[in-house]
């Protein structure tokens, strides 16, 4: 069978194509894209012109059969979403996953990722963290989703709509608490790329009094809940205890 390259593309600044992402590209017999219009704009601008055809989550079946037998036939195929790495909410995870299956090798071309990017940057502890993609758009839902990560040590990381990040901020406000400290990392590796830092109420209040703080890509990232301290009370409660318990 032939292989599978899931390669990674710029997030905004095209300085950040990897020469071996280059290399695959013009190398492979095809290229498996999310929007093959989009990605033809990054193609021409690289001198590529490996034939495309499109994979993306509604028709993904479809798709992927085609592509699967390509690569049943022994011929290479490179996956690229718009942006970024496939697979981080983007299309890819089935396909992969089938290829697999099948015994086809998969070969990751690593590069740009905007949860890493922003993370790296962020000044928040990056030692554990957990990416929680999309927060879903109605705030019910929304709600639900960060009361359930409230405890959650971890950083966590989230992706959002800029006509979403002030409904967003102001839920998580609500559910992890306004002290929390939190990044929102805007436009990444663009010309106007902006991190700004505070507690999760103060970034509300930034966010709310600078419109140009809607606009753009963004990465919201939250510092995880504060590990509880055992109080020394609690501490002599639990040694009596088992003091009692012991032989
Ligand atoms: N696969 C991509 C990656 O590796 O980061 C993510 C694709 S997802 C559909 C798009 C979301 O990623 C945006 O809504 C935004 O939250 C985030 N994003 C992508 N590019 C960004 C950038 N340059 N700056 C900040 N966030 C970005």
């Amino acid at each position: 069978a032939g292989e599978l390259y899931v390669v990674a593309t710029p997030i905004g600044n095209l300085g950040d194509m990897v020469p071996r992402a280059v290399d695959v590209l013009h190398a492979v017999d095809l290229i498996a894209a999310e929007d093959t219009r989009h990605s033809g704009r990054l193609l021409k601008h690289l001198g590529i012109d490996t034939p495309m055809v499109p994979y993306h989550d509604h028709g993904e079946e479809h798709q992927s059969q085609r592509i699967l037998q390509t690569l049943g036939q022994g011929q290479t195929v490179a996956l690229i979403s718009d942006a970024g790495t496939p697979l981080i909410s983007d299309p890819g995870y089935r396909l992969v996953r089938k290829a697999r299956q099948l015994g086809v090798k998969v070969v990751p071309i690593p590069g740009p990722c905007a949860l890493i990017a922003a993370l790296c940057a962020s000044g928040l502890p990056s030692d554990r963290f957990s990416f929680e993609g999309f927060l879903p758009a109605k705030s019910g839902a929304r709600q639900k989703k960060l009361s359930a990560l409230a405890d959650d040590p971890r950083t966590l990381v989230f992706y959002e709509s800029p006509h979403r990040v002030l409904d967003t901020l102001s839920d998580m406000v609500a559910e992890l608490g306004a002290d929390r400290e939190a990044v929102l990392a805007r436009e990444l590796t663009k010309a106007f790329e902006t991190f700004l830092a505070g507690s999760l109420e103060e970034l509300c209040q930034m966010v709310e009094e600078d419109a140009n703080q809607q606009r753009g890509e963004i990465v919201i990232l939250v510092s995880g809940a504060p590990e509880v301290a055992v109080s020394e009370s609690e501490q002599r409660r639990v040694l009596a205890l088992l003091m009692e318990e012991l032989p």
